[in-house]
């Protein structure tokens, strides 16, 4: 039995990894964008202290067109950033550049009963070219 990869946490990332895989890439989806850049800003639920600031910018070929990007924390359980909608409204509106802003859903349990909420912050400014 392979223990340690079982659990809530695994289970949850392994479902969602099948979402985005099953999904068509960037390109395929939306034939008219042709570049985009994202960046993201890992906030903890105070907004106050901003852990990471990263800039990314996915192979359209590649990437799919379901886009999640990890909550940083470590022990957070079905959680994540989901920016799929965002990005396909974005292209559907012809935006060039959106930002905005999500807060993580999950929960870091140490028992079944003791859990707190997550609510890490995203902030994210895409770029889009058409
Ligand atoms: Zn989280």
């Amino acid at each position: 039995m392979y223990r340690l990869r079982e659990g809530p946490r695994f289970e949850y990332r392994e479902q969602e990894k099948q979402r985005v895989k099953d999904s068509l890439p960037l390109a395929e989806k939306f034939h008219q964008l042709k570049s985009l850049i994202l960046e993201l800003g890992y906030y903890d639920s105070t907004r106050q202290t901003k852990n990471a600031q990263v800039k990314y910018v996915p192979n359209l070929e590649n990437a799919k067109s379901v886009f999640r990007v990890d909550c940083p924390n470590t022990g957070c359980i079905r959680g994540d950033f989901d920016l799929t909608e965002a990005l396909a409204s974005a292209i559907k509106h012809h935006r060039t550049t959106v930002s905005g802003e999500m807060t993580c859903q999950g929960w870091m349990s140490k028992t079944t009963i003791n859990t707190t909420p997550c609510h890490n912050v995203l902030r994210y400014k895409l770029s889009l070219g058409y």
